[in-house]
């Protein structure tokens, strides 16, 4: 048999030794042992000591100097004992990607020997330079020192590697003028924000104490899984993330028959591995099955405090990663890996909550009786609205725009799904009817206690990219391959902009006598009336959706990142992170500049790729092909056979198409605009359409050519071998 690559990297899948993998364990054996967490700080540390950190964490502020030495000490003499020679401050640039600068505990003495040494102020404050790190213009490289800081709400971990440990301090990212240069830093003012408004709004309520509010996340993974010896055949996959050609498989999801299938056995062991370590870390990780597509897995933890819940995600992301490489697979991460069957996305589970009240967003068992959910989830209605298309920028990427508006993921317009019991109690709201229920009077305060409100499973709809999910609203927009942070900054943000705006209009007609029912009913009115054209029921993969949203409703449709990132340039969405101390106008310009540049670069690079494989990968096998194919109907015409031309001329005429647009994707590359708006602008309509043509090229080629001489793994290979 003819040997190929290709070929050779099939037999490689089937002779593959099982990965080596640790036993299970029992939870309790391996639950956080790798994690400095509260529990460890409490038995190593003087009591004061804990009581100060214990509060600080609590209640926010700056770690005092004393305390951060007493902590460091311990923490040092934790992570050496686990047999730790260098600790790294965890950072989270603008690049969705998690950063990490390495020192080593070393300290050299006076007599040659070698102690470890860590103390509070590296504990608190480290300074990785990091002048590679897209800034948007905040630094120029001869001030590019900027200093990450030890965010003491998320504790500090160790990460195993075969021959070493590394104790790993989670940080925040700023420049030496104080300005964000990473996503932690917004993540955790968005949640100051917000909780300033909510203790306010839930003081004016008529609640006494009231414990600082947090928001929560729960981040549902989906991914696939692709075997190396595959991967490493396809230059695009490795650099960009996702296939750029390939025709679509014989079979592909149509028959549903992987969706919650059981999980294939060399999965599973990967699955189990990343849960282990997960678990050793504190990352709650509670459900994994199969996704919709071939080769589409999913992970979820259970939820937990926002701030956490990001860098636990970020882990999650890089364990994946490195787990299925032992296990001789690739984890993708990107949003549309392969066309023709679903994309991935990661569901953000939302809400806030504190000790005293709980889960703010918990209708219980009467929501039209229960004010104080009713007026949160109001406010994120009204969010939702005024800011629509700043959700829609923050999940704007090159992968996620293959995904969104694509009939299997969320459009790329923004509206609510509240569940029709919810839908109801609002409208009345807005009618003013909501006194004349049968359970009679207008809103009372404090029924939150009652049973939960029914969660119907049927009561769920798929297609809308912001939904009200029982306890917590569903960002289902969000991009696989996505940090967390930006889209729960976004959510912090608007929910905390809405409380403010709730509590001044409470403040102004209570001070002017009216009763808080009273009030709170106005309110709560007068934002149906502004704000629920948002609120959508039905099919949001629809075409009429599509047109009534845009042409009735007046929201937007954002359809691309060159369209979608724009927003982050309008003065009301300025104007709204400067007024809630979340951005400032020149961290925000950054973010828009930085992002732009990420958008143009994923384009470039896959069009480059698309202009390599096809050139020196596809054109060579179908060249020799049509060698071979010309050949032997020369032969036959000899022989006074009845040649049949009709493929061999098939094949030259996409062959043609192929460098023809490949020239034209050339000149394009070439002549890109200056300025970020106008460079995605090109990148969108100008080389992704060209691309798009080399791929149907290349993908027709691809059903012609003779099976042994195509040089890419297919998608068959790469979907149903495992
Ligand atoms: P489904 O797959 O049906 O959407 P799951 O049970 O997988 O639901 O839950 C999705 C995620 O939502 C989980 O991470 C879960 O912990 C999280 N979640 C549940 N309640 C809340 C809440 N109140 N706030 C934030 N996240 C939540
Ligand atoms: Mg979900």
């Amino acid at each position: 048999m003819p040997s190929s690559p290709r070929l050779d990297a099939i037999q490689r899948t089937q002779q593959r030794p099982a990965a080596a993998t640790a036993p299970a364990a029992p939870l309790q054996d391996i639950w956080a042992v790798d994690v400095f967490n509260l529990s460890k700080m409490k038995s190593s540390l003087p009591k004061e000591i804990f009581k100060s950190i214990q509060k600080t964490i609590k209640d926010g502020g700056k770690l005092d100097v004393s305390v951060a030495n007493v902590v460091a000490q311990a923490m040092k003499d934790w992570a050496v004992s686990r047999g730790a020679l260098y600790y790294a401050h965890v950072f989270y640039p603008l690049t969705n990607s998690t950063a990490e600068k390495h020192d080593g505990f070393i300290s050299t003495q006076s007599d040659g020997s070698a102690i470890c040494e860590f103390t509070g102020k590296v504990l608190v404050q480290g300074e990785p330079d990091g002048s590679s790190f897209p800034n948007g213009g905040i630094r120029s490289t001869f001030e590019a020192r900027g200093y990450t800081a030890w965010d003491i709400t998320s504790p500090a971990y160790l990460m195993a590697t075969p021959n070493g440990v590394t104790l790993c301090i989670p940080t925040v990212f700023v420049s030496w003028t104080g300005e964000a240069l990473d996503k932690k830093t917004p993540l955790l003012r968005s949640n100051a924000a917000m909780n300033k408004q909510a203790q306010r709004l839930l003081k004016l309520l008529g609640n006494s104490d009231v414990a600082p509010v947090n928001s929560s996340c729960g981040a549902e993974q989906e991914y696939f899984l692709v075997d190396s010896a595959f991967v490493s055949l396809r230059p695009d996959l490795l650099l960009s993330g996702r296939t750029l050609f390939g025709n679509p498989s014989a079979k592909g999801q149509q028959f549903d028959d992987h969706y919650f299938g059981a999980i294939p056995q060399r999965v599973q062991v990967f699955m189990q591995d990343v849960e282990q370590q997960m678990y050793r870390l504190g990352i709650p990780a509670k459900t994994r099955h199969n996704e919709v597509a071939p080769g589409q897995f999913e992970i979820a933890p259970f939820f937990e405090a926002a701030n956490v819940a990001t860098d636990h995600q970020q882990l999650t992301m890089t364990l994946l990663k490195n787990t299925a490489r032992k296990h001789g697979m690739n984890c993708l991460l990107h949003e549309k890996p392969f066309e023709g069957i679903n994309g991935s996305g990661k569901h953000v589970n939302w809400s806030v909550g504190n000790s005293t009240q709980g889960n703010l967003l918990d209708p219980g068992s009467s929501p039209e009786e229960n004010m104080q959910f009713l007026l949160f989830c109001g406010a994120v209605i009204r969010g939702a609205h005024l800011y629509g298309p700043l959700l829609r920028a923050v999940v704007a990427t090159a992968g996620n725009d293959h995904r969104l508006g694509a009939n299997e993921a969320p459009p790329a317009i923004i509206s609510v799904y509240l569940g029709s019991q919810l839908q109801e109690v609002y409208t009345m709201i807005k009618d003013g009817n909501l006194g004349s229920t049968d359970h009679g009077g207008l809103m009372q305060l404090g029924v939150d206690t009652l049973p939960e409100f029914p969660k119907d499973p049927g009561d769920r709809n798929r297609t809308s990219p912001f939904a009200f999910t029982g306890n917590r609203f569903e960002f289902r927009a969000v991009g696989s391959n996505q940090s967390v942070a930006g889209p729960l900054v976004a959510m912090n943000t608007i929910l905390a902009d809405s409380l403010e705006y709730m509590c001044n209009e409470l403040e102004a007609k209570m001070g002017a006598g009216e009763s808080l029912e009273s009030a709170a009913a106005s309110v709560l009115k007068a934002i149906m009336e502004a704000h629920g054209n948002v609120v959508f029921g039905g099919d949001g993969y629809s075409s009429e959706w599509h047109q009534m949203a845009v042409n009735e409703r007046g929201l937007e449709n954002l359809p691309t990142t060159a369209d979608a990132l724009l927003v982050l340039e309008r003065d009301s969405v300025k104007d709204l992170f400067a007024r809630m101390g979340v951005l400032t106008p020149v961290e925000l310009q950054s973010r828009f500049e930085v992002y732009a540049e990420q958008y143009v670069l994923a384009v470039e690079v896959e069009a480059k790729l698309a202009l390599q494989i096809a050139r020196t990968q596809v054109y060579p096998a179908v060249m020799q092909y049509l060698g071979d194919l010309a050949n032997s109907l020369r032969y036959q015409e000899d022989l006074g056979l009845p040649p049949d031309r009709a493929m061999a001329g098939r094949i030259a005429t996409l062959n043609q198409e192929l460098l023809a647009n490949c020239t034209a994707l050339e000149s394009a590359l070439a002549s890109a605009p200056h300025g970020s708006a106008a460079h995605m602008r090109h990148c969108a309509d100008g080389l992704l359409p060209l691309m798009h043509k080399i791929r149907e090229a290349v993908d027709g080629l691809e059903t012609l050519v003779d099976d042994k001489a195509w040089p890419l793994p297919t998608y068959q290979e790469m979907l149903f071998i495992r």
